[in-house]
């Protein structure tokens, strides 16, 4: 979770961050423009530009960032540039300013100290969910400029440099403030995206077998039935029942018969092709849709997975539990619910006829019907 709500914050810091470095640019311009009848006009300009080129090193940055939109822990490959680049650009109002201001006009550093204040404070506003960053930044903005005026100027200086500590203390508790607050609302935040993914998952998965359950899987299955109705492809539908299993619940326990439901469950998953959706159905009975899919290859496919049932007893204490299954297979992409039902239909044939076998709902019996010794 920590990687996760720096992420978080590493991405608030992004979407903030793009307005500050209009604001740089423009509060750099207000500052040269009244520094520069007092200034060094050369070591004003130099500044100007090296201040205008990290910003548009960062607006590249940021503009990068929203078009690759990264998402998750994929988010904090992007951390080191943002540092890099507010660093750079930290320093150059920083130290940049100290440079600049003249020293021996009271008016213009108290001019320079009142725009760096400006500045201080947004940095809070815009860094404070990162508390060292924002800490780090107010610093390096604020102290070169009023150590100088401190060490330049006499008492007002000592005034002025001591009114600026006094900011930079308030602004370390109020980024201790802040990022507390934002460290419970990014941590809340996850913790309801969390609860919310939990409670989608269960609300479609079945808790015995971890399969789609039926009203997750008739939501799933309407998608691919459309396409094939679209397409005019054939889509073919196989029930699943395992066979006595009152039998099993009465001689085994209830218990047992669970860990039956859940064998049969992963040997049917792991027996699919991906595109197939399968789920429990509901009791010991499961269905699997297989898209663009006829009947005769999904006849093969049922046979497969009443091979694989046959052939995996359950291992448990009180010895091996031998497992059949009867399966129905129907195909058709009238609707779902009338493909199920036949299939249905046919299940009730394999139950019929024996047992542990597959039947067909059209009269030509698939390649694996053959019934196996009743
Ligand atoms: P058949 O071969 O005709 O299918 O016989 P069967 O005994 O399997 O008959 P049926 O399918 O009608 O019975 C299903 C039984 O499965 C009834 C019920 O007690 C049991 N059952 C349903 N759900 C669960 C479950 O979640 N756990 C366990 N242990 N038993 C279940
Ligand atoms: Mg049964
Ligand atoms: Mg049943």
């Amino acid at each position: 979770m920590a990687d996760l709500v720096r992420a978080d914050r590493l991405q608030l810091l992004y979407w903030q961050s793009f307005p500050a470095v209009f604001v740089s640019v423009a509060a750099a311009t207000l500052l040269a423009f009244l520094l520069w009848p007092a200034a060094d006009r050369e070591a004003v300009a130099l500044w100007m530009s090296i201040l205008v080129g990290t910003s548009l090193a960062r607006g590249a940055l940021f503009a990068a960032y929203r078009m690759k939109a990264p998402s998750g822990p994929a988010i904090l490959a992007w951390e080191r540039p943002y540092l890099l680049t507010l660093m750079a650009s930290t320093l150059t109002w920083g130290l940049g300013s100290a440079w600049i201001m003249p020293k021996d006009s009271f008016l213009h550093q108290t001019i320079t100290l009142v725009i760096l204040v400006g500045m201080a404070g947004g940095a809070l506003s815009v860094y404070s969910a990162i508390r060292w960053l924002a800490i780090v930044t107010i610093a390096v903005i604020l102290l070169p400029s009023a150590l100088w005026v401190i060490a330049l100027e006499g008492n007002p200086g000592l005034f002025l440099g001591l009114a600026i500590l006094l900011f930079c203390v308030s602004a370390l508790r109020a980024t201790r403030v802040l990022s507390q607050a934002m460290q419970r609302s990014f941590e809340l935040s996850y913790e309801l995206r969390q609860a919310k993914e939990d409670a989608e998952r269960m609300a479609s998965t079945d808790s015995l077998t971890g399969l789609t359950n039926r009203r997750a899987f008739l939501e799933l299955a309407t998608a691919p039935m459309h396409y094939c109705q679209r397409n005019d492809l054939a889509v073919s539908a196989i029930v699943l029942d395992l066979d006595h299993f009152k039998q099993i619940n009465d001689t085994r326990g209830h218990a047992a018969g669970d860990e039956a439901i859940a064998h049969a469950g992963r040997l049917i998953q792991s027996s699919l092709r991906r595109s197939d959706l399968c789920c429990r159905w509901g009791g010991e009975e499961f269905v699997v849709l297989l898209p663009d899919t006829p009947l005769a290859e999904a006849a093969v496919v049922a046979g497969k997975l009443r091979e694989a049932i046959a052939a995996s007893p359950v291992t448990m204490p009180g010895g091996d539990l031998a497992l059949t299954a009867s399966l129905g297979v129907a195909e058709g992409n009238e609707s779902l619910e009338a493909l199920i039902h036949r299939a249905d239909l046919a299940l009730y044939r394999a139950k019929r006829e024996g047992r542990d076998r597959v039947a067909c709902d059209e009269a030509t019996p698939a390649s694996d019907e053959s019934p196996p010794a009743a």
